[in-house]
């Protein structure tokens, strides 16, 4: 049985007081028909253990986000509703509206909370801007008294604009080192340039490559990206795209095949590591989107997180 809003809400209120972070602590429930899950904003387990919490990797933080962290862990995205404690970021918004998250609920009372208050702008300038494009309801939740207000309505025949959506497509064999490498030649050759690519399967066991190159969040074309603002901006990178998309059509990332033409960023990496993938395989080391991205690359190799092949 589908629960109602305001308990799937009620199921992230009840484990935020559990986030391991010490002042920003946030939850997030993700609910598709029967199905929910939850999560805090955590670090991940090796990065935890074997370069604690103190350090940022890169210039990220190392803890995965709630929602993102809901995503990730979640069997199937498409079409399924988030329901956050607080006011998410940028970076999530994108993800979600690559996971094909319709619906965003947040507690009203993380309106008034710490980052809303501070970033607000950026809810306003951009998640919002987001979520109109990608086609995500947004709906403030007052669960004592049962009520929603809406936000952000999006009428129901709406479909966002896909420029360049992520390439699935089914293996005509079982993944192998050599099927590996000829999907990455080929993928290469197709979009000469940045490009993040895995190897996936589903509930049945069949295998599908994905792959993907940076993009705006989806709806937004290459026309209508707007300025990057602050530290955040409009474009999803390859790797952050490869693992929503899995989650989105319910796809498991085999852990010995995936793939970046340079070193993904940061933020990617910390992915990464929440997605529980060990081994990496990047294009040109030389290749990376800022400096940040080869400091967390070496932290997470040197701490034994992550090997590079
Ligand atoms: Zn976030």
């Amino acid at each position: 049985m589908t629960l109602p809003v305001y308990d799937l809400m009620q199921r992230a209120v009840d484990i935020v007081g559990t986030s391991p972070h010490p002042t920003n602590k946030i939850a997030a429930t993700l609910g598709l028909g029967d199905y929910h899950i939850s999560y805090t904003n955590e670090w991940p387990g090796p990065i935890a253990t074997h370069i604690g919490t103190q350090t940022k990797i890169g210039n990220a933080s190392g803890t995965v986000h709630a929602e993102t962290a809901c995503i990730l862990e979640a069997p199937h995205t498409d079409g399924a509703s988030l329901f956050v404690t607080d006011v998410p970021c940028p970076n999530c918004i994108k993800n979600m509206a690559e996971a094909g998250i319709k619906a965003l609920y947040i507690d009203h009372k993380g309106f008034d909370k710490d980052f809303a208050l501070r970033r607000g702008h950026l809810f306003e300038s951009m998640a919002m801007r987001i979520c109109e494009k990608a086609g995500i309801s947004v709906y403030k939740i007052f669960r004592k008294d049962k009520k929603t207000e809406t936000i952000l309505a999006i009428p129901e025949a709406y479909k966002p604009p896909l420029e360049k959506p992520p390439h699935v497509e089914a293996l005509i064999q079982p993944p192998s080192k050599s099927l590996f490498e000829n999907c990455i030649a080929k993928e290469s050759k197709k979009f000469g340039g940045v490009f993040a690519l895995a190897f996936a399967h589903d509930t049945q066991g069949t295998y599908f490559m994905i792959s993907a190159e940076p993009h705006p969040a989806i709806g937004y074309t290459t026309d209508t990206i707007e300025k990057p603002e602050d530290k955040y901006n409009f474009l999803l990178e390859p790797v952050n795209r490869v693992l929503m998309t899995a989650a989105r059509q319910g796809l498991f990332i085999d852990k010995n095949y995936i793939y970046c033409s340079r070193v993904p960023t940061a933020r990617e990496l910390v992915n990464i590591v929440a997605s529980g993938i060990t081994r990496l395989h990047i294009g040109d080391r030389n290749q990376a989107r800022d400096n940040d991205a080869h400091t967390a690359l070496d932290q997470l190799e040197k701490a034994g997180i992550l090997n590079v092949e």
